[in-house]
């Protein structure tokens, strides 16, 4: 079943050609995400949950925000596996997602979804497209959300912080743009590869 998840993602790599991890081996007690660098063709941030031993992704064009008033784009990928947490290195030129990935943030998370007072499963909130989740990561912290929202015959995924007391303006993907694993930038990784 786990497998089958991973399909889609198999069928798009080269696992002789790219240091992608295969499979998923690592489990945790407490579920995890990660935001994951990822200097593309096109600069973008993937954003991953742990879900039912995989790692539920979207990739967001201009990253996360700790502002509540920014809402960010958010395009649903392919599953991946959940070794993929701690990846960060080159695919190289002519794979699926050439370019080089850093981990930018992770942590764990708690589902806030609720209710009649019971936890909504997190599979359900994603079907459902109304996912909220508390994030303690190192520059992530606080409780953020995932819609799935359509406009002009458009579907789409929004992803924002929830709204708080007081409002956080700094701009953290300048401010804190290492790997919070290697403390390296992706300019500084790709360096030395
Ligand atoms: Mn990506």
């Amino acid at each position: 079943m786990m497998e089958d998840k991973l399909t889609k993602y198999r069928e798009k790599r080269d696992f002789n050609v790219t240091p992608e991890p295969y499979t998923s081996k690592k489990t945790s007690k407490k579920p995890r995400f990660v935001v994951q660098k990822h200097k593309a063709r096109n600069l973008h941030y993937d954003f991953r949950l742990e879900v039912d031993g995989v790692l539920k992704s979207w990739a967001v064009p201009k990253g996360p925000s700790v502002d509540y008033t920014q809402k960010r784009l958010a395009i649903p990928t392919e599953d991946h596996p959940v070794d993929y947490i701690d990846f960060e290195g080159i695919i190289p030129e002519g794979n699926y997602g050439a370019g080089t990935v850093i981990v930018w943030d992770t942590g764990t998370y708690r589902n806030l979804k609720e209710k009649e007072g019971q936890e909504v499963p997190m599979e359900k909130t994603i079907e459902d497209g109304h996912v909220e989740f508390y994030l303690e990561g190192e520059k992530l912290k606080g409780a953020y959300a995932l819609i799935h929202t359509g406009r002009e015959g458009r579907k789409f995924w929004l992803f924002f912080k929830m709204k708080e007391l007081n409002r956080d303006t700094r701009d953290i993907l300048t401010e804190r743009p290492e790997s919070v694993l290697s403390g390296k930038t992706v300019e500084e990784l790709e360096k030395e590869m």
